[in-house]
């Protein structure tokens, strides 16, 4: 009997003018997310998408596993429902609602408590919302095999929706939750630095959610660090790309930047100078492929290189905006969300990463600006280095992660 999906939003339902725009996105993303599943076809109508089958065919079991599923991951998306469409007229949704009911009280049951939740967004519709309530249970109620109930307006075991639409009307019993946001695509690209940690790969969603699609910019140190350490962060980009269209992996080698700072520069520093070779690298990447900011995991206070004093002198060596979602975060929040999106157990096994690359054994927690720019005027074609080391990054295009 479903034989569609209403899907609803709530910030973009907010926006002025542009709000189209941000319904297409949405839009397109729901699209994409369903694209192997023939016949099932996405639209919108004022304030809702509606999802169905081309035929007006309820949808199979196997359709309706696929399209929640894929729901799961649509940023922009605040919830859903299976739902039984039928024509916007009374008579039509009185039959509906009968039958549904029957359906849904357990016939060994007795006493079940049981709601109406009508919703007219047609105000030519002949009864106002609490009107149609009254006669939708009214005419349940008379029903001559039908399990008795009790009404409860606050806590019923079983909620019966209804929604009158200008062009159609919905009736179901389940709304499931998304992820909310923004659909990812109604802002600009960023360049998320993914390593192979719990951070970054949360802080990667959170621009999706907020509408940024990334692409992924990662270091590795080969051959001081294995071929396990890009392969991890190709399992999570490739995860990761499952919440958004598309999104390119550049893999950097930072070995050649980092061998000059241990044969130059004072130890300690040597974090502090990785972070922001990183930093220039990645904004060079950024302008070449178009992105817009650059996205970190970093969280305040977190490591030596993440005081305020260190991420004040690491943010001072672009001339970008660096977006760090998970900045005030505790960590425990930032692990439930890996969890949540899937992204932990990929970032679970422990394998070398580039920044462990000649460690200092104690890092400077409060590094002067001054200091840092010396150590860098030491070592020899500083810009020329990062220039060479950012034409010579390898690519992967979403499929080829
Ligand atoms: P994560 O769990 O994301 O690795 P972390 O808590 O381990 O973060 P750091 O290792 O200090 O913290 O890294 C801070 C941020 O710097 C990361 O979230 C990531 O955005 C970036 N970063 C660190 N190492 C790399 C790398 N090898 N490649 C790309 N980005 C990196
Ligand atoms: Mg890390």
């Amino acid at each position: 009997m479903y034989n569609c999906v209403i899907g609803r939003y709530h910030e973009i339902a907010t926006k002025g003018n542009n709000r189209i725009m941000f319904e297409r996105t949405l839009l397109d993303n729901i699209r994409h997310q369903l694209r192997n599943l023939e016949g099932v076809r996405a639209g919108r109508v004022r304030g809702r998408i509606w999802i169905d089958r081309a035929d007006g065919n309820a949808f199979t079991d196997c359709e309706r596993a696929a399209i929640a599923d894929g729901l799961k991951r649509v940023c922009g998306l605040c919830s859903y429902s299976f739902c039984a469409r039928i024509p916007a007229k009374l008579e039509d949704i009185e039959k509906g609602a009968v039958r549904l009911a029957k359906m849904l009280l357990d016939p060994e049951e007795d006493g079940v408590t049981f709601r109406i939740r009508a919703r007219r967004s047609d105000k030519r519709f002949p009864l106002r919302s609490h009107d149609l309530e009254i006669d939708l249970v009214t005419k349940i109620a008379e029903e001559p095999d039908m399990r008795s109930f009790s009404i409860d307006l606050d806590n019923a075991k079983i909620t019966l929706g209804v929604e009158i639409r200008d062009e159609f009307a919905v009736l179901y019993t389940d709304s499931v939750k998304c992820i909310g946001g923004l659909p990812t695509g109604s802002n600009p690209r960023v360049l998320s630095l993914l390593s192979g940690g719990i951070d970054s790969p949360v802080a990667s969603f959170l621009m999706m959610k907020r509408g940024a699609p990334c692409d992924y910019v990662s270091f590795h140190s080969a051959p001081y660090t294995p071929p396990e350490t890009t392969e991890k962060v190709r399992r999570i980009a490739r995860h990761l790309n499952r919440f958004q269209m598309s999104g390119t992996l550049h893999l950097v080698n930072l070995a050649e930047f980092q061998k000059l700072v241990r044969d130059n520069c004072e130890e300690r520093f040597r974090t502090i100078l990785y972070r922001r070779a990183m930093m220039r690298i990645s904004e060079i990447i950024a302008r070449r492929t178009g992105c817009r900011a650059l996205a970190t995991g970093e969280a305040l206070g977190q490591v030596a290189s993440q005081t305020l004093i260190n991420l004040d002198v690491i943010n001072r060596s672009v001339d970008m905006l660096i977006l760090r979602p998970i900045i005030g975060e505790d960590k425990l929040d930032t692990i439930a969300t890996a969890e949540k999106i899937g992204t932990m157990e990929l970032s679970a096994p422990q394998v070398p990463d580039s920044c462990t690359v000649f460690a200092p054994t104690s890092p400077a927690t409060a590094a002067p600006l001054v200091q840092v720019e010396r150590q860098e005027s030491l070592i020899p074609g500083y810009s020329a280095v990062l220039e060479k080391i950012a034409s010579e990054m390898e690519s992967l295009p979403t499929d080829e992660i």
